[in-house]
């Protein structure tokens, strides 16, 4: 054929490739999901390019996606009318990954073939899923616009490389030719890809279809029954599933829904799926992944909602609708008050947006609220995911800071372990008597808060302590200064004023005195290198400590900034 080359696979995907088909064998069946859902969001793509470019559709506006065998060559197709590639465009997106962070992400895959499926799950597996099933593979894609003489044909064996050809197509879009494995000739059976389809892709919004062949003319019962010609028949529901109506949503298909617009493999935790009418009027549905994205902390993370308008797919990643500290929420947004040309400039000062935006942030934390109070062990695995992206919040978010806060978990003198898990209100439930504050300590690590003597007094009046080590924690307590009307106290600055009764009161101030002359010798030999040197109630076991005073910055704080060369 003509211009034939041969180009290798970027070296992640031919990693994906081996680990694919070895750790994604028992669910091998989602490869047809994977496909589907990529003819999906090519629709959905062709559409949004047609609203300023009618000419796109070439007379063929009626968008689908087929599925077709041909047994005697051992082949599924899954075939679709949207927008298709050109040759660039197959080398660039058949041939490599486009996610930044790629390649530090699979240099953490170990050779443990369940833990490394753990990490594809978490990485999404899409189009490469064909070679699950798949020995060989065969792509055929013409791009809207083009004549049929702009066709590409795209050949791999899903080893280390491919080859990309011109070819004629007639139709605008794009082929998926599968050359089924031996031992995979199920999927040429139209019931098991009717069932399939069914479990994975009734919320998809176009047709899949499948040819029903027509009947001859025949006698039934003395009468004549004439002939069916035959015909492509959809096999899904083919209705946006947040179009639909909440109570005839069943939970699979919330969770299938979650993968196809998420891209991501595994079930969410949580989700939110809200019609709003009135002033505003919008649909969201908004769901928490069961996990962290290898790239949650990678600031070229494309992140955000699918944005809809009025039904028609606009833009991936649409970032306005969120905040920073929510950045892991995945779903969608359908508006009315948007309007359809809207770009990413026209929604970055926008009165529409901002509006949504608030509320968008209110339903989450209302989501996360709901987890908290019902599903505790779900919350944890939740907060063990994400509790560090949402520590960015009382910072960023000044108007739910209360709300983020409880929301908040910590590890804490109460328990022996450095899992994250006393709520702040769990923590004042505990308060001992005329306890007004909320103590803390930030360390380097758990050990070195835990162990720290500034503790000491605190532990012998029975007052618990929260033991924070994370990098974030800093600067969360610096935003964070109460909670439910108590302020929070760094145990390592100025002056506890901790709870005390008479009797410790008196004793206080008699050592002060009796030992006056000491202190004074202390503050003489250690000159300008103190502000003070005072007699301490907070020791109990070390003989001496150092503290700041609260006008002062902490000592972790001078550490994080002479860390940073400042
Ligand atoms: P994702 O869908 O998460 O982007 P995939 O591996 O499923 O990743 O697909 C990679 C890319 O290949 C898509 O982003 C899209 O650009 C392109 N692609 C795949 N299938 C099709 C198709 N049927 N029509 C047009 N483009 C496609
Ligand atoms: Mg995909």
């Amino acid at each position: 054929s003509v211009q034939q080359e041969t180009h290798g696979f970027q070296t992640e995907v031919s990693q994906l490739l081996k680990l694919m088909t070895h750790s994604l064998y028992s669910n091998k069946e989602i490869f047809l999901r994977e496909l589907v859902s990529n003819a999906a969001d090519a629709a959905d793509k062709l559409r949004y390019r047609a609203l300023s470019d009618a000419d796109l559709y070439q007379g063929d506006g009626e968008l689908r996606v087929r599925l077709s065998v041909d047994t005697d060559a051992g082949t599924l197709t899954i075939s679709d009318n949207g927008i298709g590639m050109t040759r660039d465009e197959v080398i660039e997106h058949l041939g490599t990954i486009a996610k930044s962070g790629t390649a530090d992400f699979f240099s953490q895959l170990s050779g443990d073939a369940a833990k490394d499926s753990q990490l594809i799950g978490q990485f999404g597996v899409g189009f490469y899923s064909a070679f699950i099933v798949a020995d060989k593979v065969t792509v055929r894609s013409r791009a809207a616009g083009f004549d049929a003489d702009a066709g590409v044909q795209w050949e791999s064996a899903g080893e280390g490389d491919f080859t990309v050809a011109n070819i004629e197509k007639p139709q605008r879009g794009t082929d998926i030719i599968l050359h089924l494995r031996e031992e995979e000739k199920e999927f040429l059976d139209e019931w098991r890809l009717k069932s399939i389809i069914g479990k994975y892709s009734d919320h998809i919004s176009i047709p899949v279809e499948m040819w029903q062949e027509g009947e001859p003319e025949r006698e039934e019962g003395g009468e004549t029954i004439p002939a069916t010609e035959g015909q492509w028949q959809p096999v899904n529901k083919a209705t946006a599933l947040w179009t639909r109506n909440k109570s005839d949503i069943s939970d699979e298909e919330y969770q299938e829904f979650y993968k196809h617009v998420a891209h991501d493999f595994e079930d969410p935790l949580a989700w939110a799926h809200n019609r709003v009418e009135g002033k505003q009027e919008y649909t969201s549905l908004l769901y928490i992944p069961g996990r962290a994205p290898f790239d949650l902390w990678n600031r070229e993370r494309q992140q955000g909602l699918k944005l809809y308008v009025q039904r028609v797919f606009i833009m991936d990643d649409a970032e306005q609708f969120m905040p920073q500290y929510l950045r892991f929420v995945k779903g969608l947004l359908d508006s009315n008050d948007l309007p359809l040309n809207v770009s990413r400039e026209i929604l970055q000062d926008n009165k529409v947006t901002q509006s949504l935006r608030t509320a968008l942030t209110k339903r989450v934390l209302t989501m996360l609220e709901r987890m908290a109070a019902n599903d505790a062990d779900k919350y944890q695995k939740f907060w063990g995911e994400f509790g560090n992206v949402l520590k960015e919040g009382p910072a960023e978010d000044y108007a739910n800071k209360e709300k983020i806060a409880k929301l908040l978990r910590f590890a804490s003198t109460h328990s022996d372990s450095s899992a994250e898990t006393v709520s702040l209100e769990e923590y004042l439930s505990r308060a001992i008597e005329g306890q007004e504050k909320i103590y803390y300590i930030v360390a380097d690590s758990y050990q070195a808060a835990k162990n720290s003597p500034h503790l000491e007094l605190l532990r012998k009046k029975g007052i618990e302590v929260l033991l924070m080590s994370e990098r974030i924690d800093e600067w969360l307590m610096s935003h964070l200064t109460e909670f439910d009307g108590k302020q929070f106290v760094s145990v390592t600055q100025g002056d506890l004023q901790l709870p005390e009764s008479d009797e410790e009161k008196a004793e206080a101030e008699k050592q002060a005195e009796e030992h006056q002359a000491l202190l004074s010798r202390f503050k003489a030999s250690l000159g300008d290198k103190v502000k003070e040197v005072k007699i301490s109630q907070r020791l109990t076991d070390s003989p001496s400590c150092i503290v700041t005073s609260e006008q002062d910055m902490s000592s972790q704080m001078v550490k994080m900034m002479k860390a940073m060369g400042q």
